[in-house]
């Protein structure tokens, strides 16, 4: 079997890789484990304008979203779903810090922040003090529903593995991979955190992490917005609402924990004026790079691989605008921006 691409991993980056690249004719075999712990199956799918304590605009946010928004479009067209949706994210205060810093960036005039003006409504839903604060345009990405649907679209074609891959049987000869009689121009590594046991690119300096989140039911409360007060509520798949995250750099284990849920639900006791049912906790690791940027870019040695990795927290919004970057650099040779070209690398060490 001859193919012109393998792509190992099926989370958002080999899935809108491929994408790209059968879009232009191309042959691709996505080889994936189908681990249901995967972090583009447990993330929340929150595309914010704003980032950090400060919220400061999201890094080169405009262009992100211009691609990312005909990208979800015109994959979605294909699967039959409505894969993006625009959403108000309503901004809770812990502390009174918190609200002065926001009221600081309105009056700076942030063009993604302003004040609700009928906050009374939501003292229905949630037990609070003061304003309450609005982040727009933010986005919610139905990743699981996204992921199976185009997981069901490769399957239907013969166009998957289901298996882990396996390094030994990878041959690189004449300008070609070999792997258990298919033979590739390349073979493109999109394998999240399990780029651990990738020895050929064991040089890229990931920062791992782990997320968890809570799933819950809560019947009264709008679907249309997401809500934040320290933990994040946003409307996720089966009519459940997903909750979380942390950050830990530091475990032995993915597990979720207990400590986590405990806080969750101490924070919606407190909070939440309605009834809900906690229906599951789930957890994953984030395939963050230490200077938050992705990995792009082809082998130094082997030119027959190449890497497609690194999205740490914002593989919604960044993953569309690189996959069609990368796919200029494979099919047209365009060059890749600095910022996220594995060389960057190198020359740090220079
Ligand atoms: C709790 C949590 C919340 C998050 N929330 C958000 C959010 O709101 N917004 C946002 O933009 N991002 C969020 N993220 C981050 C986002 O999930 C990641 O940026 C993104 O999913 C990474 O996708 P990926 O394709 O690189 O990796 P993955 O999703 O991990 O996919 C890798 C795939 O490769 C497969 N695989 C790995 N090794 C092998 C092998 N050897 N052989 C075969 N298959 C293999 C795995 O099974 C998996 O299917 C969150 C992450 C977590 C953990």
């Amino acid at each position: 079997m001859q193919v012109d691409y393998i792509i190992i991993g099926q989370g958002i980056c080999g899935t809108l890789l491929s994408w790209e690249l059968m879009r232009e004719g191309n042959k691709v075999l996505v080889v994936d484990n189908s681990q249901n712990n995967s972090s583009s199956r447990t993330a929340c799918g929150l595309i914010n304008p704003v980032t950090g304590m400060r919220h400061v605009k999201s890094w080169r946010f405009d262009e992100l979203m211009e691609t990312a928004v005909n990208s979800y479009g015109a994959l979605g067209q294909d699967l039959g779903l409505q894969l993006l949706k625009e959403n108000l994210l309503l901004h809770f205060f812990e502390e009174e810090e918190e609200e002065t810093v926001f009221e600081d960036r309105v009056r700076q005039g942030s063009e993604h922040l302003y004040f609700l003006e009928d906050a009374a409504v939501w003292q229905n839903y949630f037990l609070f003090q003061g304003k309450v604060g609005v982040i727009h345009p933010c986005y919610m990405l139905s990743l699981p529903v996204f992921m199976a649907a185009y997981r069901k679209q490769l399957q239907n074609n013969a166009l998957l593995l289901e298996e882990d891959f396996d390094w030994k049987e990878l041959k690189l000869e004449n300008k070609k991979a070999q792997y258990k009689g298919i033979s590739s121009d390349k073979v493109i590594c999109c394998e999240g955190v399990g780029a651990r046991i990738n020895t050929y690119f064991d040089f890229l300096p990931f920062s791992f992490n782990k997320g968890e989140a809570i799933l819950v039911s809560i019947p009264d409360l709008p679907r249309n917005h997401l809500y934040m007060n320290g933990i994040k509520i946003a409307p996720w798949k089966d009519g459940l609402y997903w909750i979380g995250s942390t950050f830990d750099w530091k475990y032995d284990n993915i597990n979720p924990t207990k400590e986590f849920r405990a806080n969750v639900e101490r924070k919606l006791k407190n909070w939440l004026q309605l009834p809900f049912e906690i229906v599951d906790h789930i957890a994953a690791e984030r395939p963050s790079s230490t200077d938050y940027h992705p990995f792009l870019g082809l082998h130094p040695q082997h030119p027959e691989l190449a890497v497609f990795n690194g999205q740490g927290t914002k593989g919604c919004s960044q993953t569309p605008f690189f996959a069609k970057q990368m796919k200029e650099y494979l099919l047209f040779n365009k060059p890749l921006d600095m910022e996220v070209n594995i060389q960057r690398i190198f020359n740090k060490k220079r």
